[in-house]
């Protein structure tokens, strides 16, 4: 076969380069080696580099929409520890990640305490979406409500909804640890009340139903808020305590087992349970989310 001389290759690369092809500029001069080797005809050739391209085209676009999401930290399942959190449907789970409550505008409802996993599974859910195509944007509820709030002032509220309606998938983090101003709680229901049946809506929250009248203070908007979310939707309890604080538990226990070996089995005498300065049940200091504050808590909060 006649070869192409450097002078064509300089030319071929500057067109691939103009035409945006990163993938053949990079890979063509190897792969057309390969395939002369292997006998590979210029089809097959064609057909290689066009799937090389397709695939890095595919996982940028997945990094960018993983970059647009804005996920405070990044959670896979993998990592979630469900017998830790027994209480959590993992059947159901599996079946979110697959995808299809998105295709179905349906909302996913994570409640629970604090520290149960519920920004953890809702983050992972985010991000099995991304990977599938889907733009995805990860929302604190207070920081959603500050962010329209801004844009009503500076009347780009038109904008800010124009974006917020391109998304798939709009995670709504923290419903219910500050309540809402009158104008915020409207705002959000505006939010809210768009995206029904348009966008699937996943929302996190500490607090029961019937407490949410808390936070977005008027029961008719309560009402018209729950009505939208709860139309269609997967709801996901987790009890118990912490993991936080569990983890914490444990590592200050590991310590303290260390300790004691080397001091040759000291006993501790100070109570069972008395990592934080916290009894067994430390349901009360938990809710307010103030012990274990352990470096993984910290980048969480
Ligand atoms: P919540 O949103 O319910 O307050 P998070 O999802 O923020 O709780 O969880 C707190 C921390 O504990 C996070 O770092 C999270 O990854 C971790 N975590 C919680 N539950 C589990 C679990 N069952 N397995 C592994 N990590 C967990
Ligand atoms: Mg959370």
């Amino acid at each position: 076969m006649k070869k192409l001389e450097t002078q064509s290759t300089v030319l071929l690369k500057h067109h691939l380069k103009a035409l945006k092809l990163p993938a053949f500029h990079a890979e063509c001069e190897k792969t057309a080696a390969r395939c002369a080797t292997e006998n590979v005809d210029h089809l097959g050739f064609l057909l290689q580099l066009s799937e090389l391209e397709l695939i890095q085209r595919e996982k940028r676009a997945s990094e960018r929409r993983l970059k647009a999401a804005r996920f405070p930290n990044p959670k896979t399942l993998e990592d979630f520890q469900f017998e830790a959190q027994p209480s959590i449907n993992r059947m159901l789970l599996g079946e979110l990640l697959r995808g299809e409550y998105i295709e179905k505008r349906e909302a996913v409802i994570f409640v629970g305490n604090p520290g149960t996993g519920k920004t953890h599974l809702a983050t992972a859910l985010g991000m099995a979406a991304c990977q599938q195509g889907k733009r995805v944007r990860f929302w604190r509820v207070t920081e959603l409500i500050t962010q329209l709030m801004e844009a009503r002032e500076e009347r780009l509220l038109t904008r800010m909804k124009t974006q917020l309606a391109k998304l798939d998938v709009m995670i709504l983090d923290e419903l219910g640890y500050v309540p809402a101003s009158k104008l915020g709680s409207e705002l959000l229901f505006d939010v809210i009340s768009t995206a029904y049946e348009r966008t699937s809506v996943i929302v996190t929250t500490n607090l029961p139903f019937e407490q949410w009248t808390e936070v977005l203070g008027s029961e008719r908007l309560t009402g018209a808020v729950l009505d939208r979310l709860t139309h269609r939707c997967h709801i996901l309890e987790s009890t118990g305590e912490s993991y936080r604080l569990k983890d914490a538990r444990r590592r200050v226990g590991n310590k303290k087992a260390a300790a004691k070996t080397s001091l040759h089995g000291e006993s501790d005498a100070s109570g069972k349970h008395a990592v934080w300065g916290l009894p067994a049940s430390a349901n009360a200091a938990e809710n307010q989310e103030k012990p274990a504050k352990t470096d993984e808590s910290q980048r969480q909060n």
